[in-house]
Parts: structure tokens; sequence; C-alpha cells
């Protein structure tokens, strides 16, 4: 007897994401003037897997679960990208999250292209050890569509250090005993003592604090003393508050999926941290903040927001209440076009996604070097590193948006669009 419902509606606010990366892309491409072949190609993903595959529950019950992995684009290297666990995951989100890491990868300047997957499920359903057997069992049916040479997943929303470990315990056991090592780097964001490296933890939420702190040196602003509020409190949330409020800037407000809250004279970072982990992952009912409206979240008066959950949660309905005059984009997708036109006519500035939350997969990337080279990096020395790759990519962001008089997210698309049109012209279309 199958107990529990995984297939469960998606909600509206996660559809027409695919739309949303395309009208993205497609607007930079005619800034650009895209060779149309390239924007041909660019604008279709090139393999969609979709798998289902059977679970045995721990009441003995067996389950089927749907899992995805869209590979959009790989010109400039192995499919790099997150696995998800979440109700909204379906192959419209994988797609359009896909296509959204191939940008990402080409602005950052790294050798990988672009992919996502996860799996249909909402994952506080489950014990650890059938997680854990979802898991590994989605991996083995993956198969090689996953390699560390041609499509390295990595932890996204509801998946972390320990799936990462499972996932390449599974695929490793799947080699022959004498090669397994040399499959390490199959995923990135796996724990420390297992391959991972030190910081992979902390980048993208030190990545989003550190584009902010760009922005802001820009702005001649301090940090200091600006109030800044977090949709989501996952790993990006908490990290990117940690690093925000360590600089001086006071977090009034955060919202989860089940509740928002509000303290104007600040929430404590760590505090809070603490009771979330006490709390079943919420802050919900957390002491010394009123509870507000969902609806009223985006609305507060602060300086900074920081969407760090799901996509499409900034759009014509709420852009035109929004009082900050920055939006930090810690999720991928999470301000839609019309949203954002209207945030863009109000002058709010945008620091977009494949910019702001790359901190990342640029910290995947030294973790993928550190396993094919066998060697252990520092943290110190991951986080520098970081913040150069960052600096860098935050200058040329914002500097074509100023000579081009555009935008910061084209801007962004421009510059990683036409890495990968360069690397199409230089080789040509097979055969
Ligand atoms: N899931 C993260 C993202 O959306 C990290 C991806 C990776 O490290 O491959 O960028």
């Amino acid at each position: 007897m199958i107990t529990k419902d995984i297939q469960l509606p998606v909600k509206k606010t996660e559809t027409g994401m695919v739309a949303n990366v395309l009208e993205q892309f497609n607007k930079a491409a005619h800034h650009i003037q895209l060779n149309p072949n390239i924007q041909r190609i660019l604008n279709v993903t090139n393999n969609e897997i979709i798998i289902h595959f059977p679970v045995k529950m721990d009441n003995g019950d067996v389950e089927i679960f749907t899992g995805y992995r869209v590979q959009h684009n790989n010109a400039l290297g192995p499919y790099k990208g997150g696995l998800r666990y979440h109700e909204t995951v379906d192959i419209d989100a994988a797609k359009a999250l896909a296509m959204w890491m191939t940008w990402k990868t080409s602005l950052a300047g790294l050798p990988y292209g672009g992919a996502k997957g996860g799996i249909k499920i909402n994952p506080k359903l489950y014990s650890q050890s059938e997680l854990e057997r979802i898991t590994r069992r989605f991996t083995y049916a993956l198969g090689d569509n996953i390699g560390p040479e041609h499509d390295i997943p990595a932890p996204d929303v509801n998946t972390n250090a320990q799936t990462m470990a499972w996932i390449a315990d599974t695929y490793m056991s799947t080699k022959s005993p004498s090669e397994r090592s040399t499959y390490q780097h199959v995923v990135t964001g796996k724990p420390v003592g297992s391959g991972g490296i030190e910081g992979r933890d902390r980048s993208t939420g030190y990545g989003v604090f550190l584009t902010i702190k760009l922005w802001a040196d820009k702005r001649n602003i301090s940090l200091k003393g600006q109030r800044f509020i977090v949709q989501g409190f996952g790993n990006v949330g908490y990290w990117a508050s940690y690093f925000m409020d360590q600089e001086g800037a006071i977090l009034v407000g955060v919202q989860d999926a089940f509740a928002s809250i509000y303290q104007p004279n600040g929430i404590d970072v760590n505090q809070l941290q603490s009771y979330i982990n006490h709390n079943e992952g919420s802050v919900n009912d957390f002491a010394d903040s009123k509870t507000i409206k969902k609806e009223d979240f985006f609305a507060l008066d602060c300086d900074i927001i920081i969407p760090a959950a799901l996509g499409n949660q900034i759009t014509e309905e709420n852009a035109s209440l929004i009082k900050a005059k920055l939006i930090a984009e810690g999720a991928n997708g999470p301000t839609n076009v019309s949203g954002e036109r209207i945030l863009l006519a109000n002058g709010i500035e945008i620091i977009p996604d494949i910019l702001c939350n790359s901190g990342g997969v640029i910290g995947s990337y030294f973790e993928w070097l550190q396993n094919r080279n066998g060697e252990l990096w520092h943290m110190d020395e991951v986080l520098l590193k970081l913040e150069k790759t960052l600096q860098d990519s935050f200058n040329k962001v914002y500097n074509f948006a100023i000579a081009e008089d555009i935008d910061m997210r084209t801007a962004a698309y421009c510059i990683a669009i036409q890495r990968i049109e360069k690397a199409y012209i230089q080789r040509g279309i097979f055969p």
C-alpha cells in the first residue's frame, strides 16, 4: 500500500520558469546580435532525462519516485549543476534551472556547461534511511548519464553534503575497485572528510554577501546599519545573513515556507539558526519577533532584499510594493520578467542570480580541481580565490552595464553568451 502521494500538484509559483529564462536570454541575444544559429542551439536543452524508480520504504512498502536531470549545454566543458529535492521539481523547472547554470558557469569563466535535476519529493515526509535509499537508487538509475568529466551534480534546495556523499559512494561502487577513487569528483559539495573542500558550505552565501559589498562600494554605501530581509533560511540564506551581520548590516525579516517574521531592531543570526535547528527547520514563532502575513514580506521597510529560496517570488503581484533599493538574488530565478520590469522602472537595482549566487558553483569548481589533482585546499585559500573570481565577474558585469546602458542581468547574460558563442564559432557545428 502506498501511504504518501508523491504526485503533489506543482505550485503555481514555479510554473513558467522556462519562459522566464528564455525571455532573459533572448533579450540579451538580441542586444549583442548573437549569431542566429547559435541562438537556435542555446534556446533548447541538449538532453532531458526523466526516471521513474522504485524504493522500499521503512514499512516495507514500495514507492515510485520521479527524478530528473536536464543537460542544457556543454560547449565550454562538462555539464554542471545541482540536484534539488522539492515538490516543485518537474521538467519545466529542471530545464530552466539547467539553462541558468549554463549562463552562470560561463559568466564565472569556468570550464563547465549547465545542467540541473532533482526529485519531485517533499523530503520532510521521509526518514533519513529512506532518503539514503531514494538518493542511491536515483544515482544508480542515472548511471553514466552523470560522471566526473561529463555531468557533475552538487547540492541545491533540500540536498546537502550528506546527499552528495551517498551519490559519490553509489556512483563509485559501480566502478571497478582499482579505479574507484578516480571518480570522486563525480559530485561536488561533499563532506570535507570525503573529498569535500573547506568553505564550499558557505561559498554561495559568502558570494551573495561579496556581490552586495561590491555593489555597495560602487554606490559609496557602507553596509553597516543597512537593514536587510531574507527569504529562505537554508544554506544560502543563513550564510549570506551571517556575513552581512559580520559587516554590521541588520537582519530585520525572514520568511520561510511556514512563516514570515519581522523585528525592526534586528534578529540575531546565530540565535535564529540554532532556534531553527530545534524547530523542524522553521523560523515560526521565533521569540522577540512579530509574525507578519506572507504577502506583506517583500513590502517590509528595508534596504536590501535577499531572496534565497525558490523561483518566481518577486512578480508583477508584489514588485510595486518593494521599498528596498537592492535585490540580491541568492536563489535561482526569484524575479520574473514582469516583476523585474517594475523594479527597474522604480529605480531598484538587481544583482542577478547568475552573478549573485555563482559563489556556489565557483566553490564547486575548486573542489573538483582539488579531487582531480589530489590536492587539499585550505579555507582561506578557497575564500580568497572565490573573492577574486567574483570580483572579476562583478566588475565585468557592472562595467558592461554602464557602457551599454543596460541592466545588470542583461549585461551578465551578454558576457556569458558571448563566451559560448566564441567557442561555437571556433569549433563549428559537427558534421
Ligand atoms: N546548486 C547551486 C547552484 O544553483 C550549485 C551548483 C554547483 O555547484 O554545481 O548554483
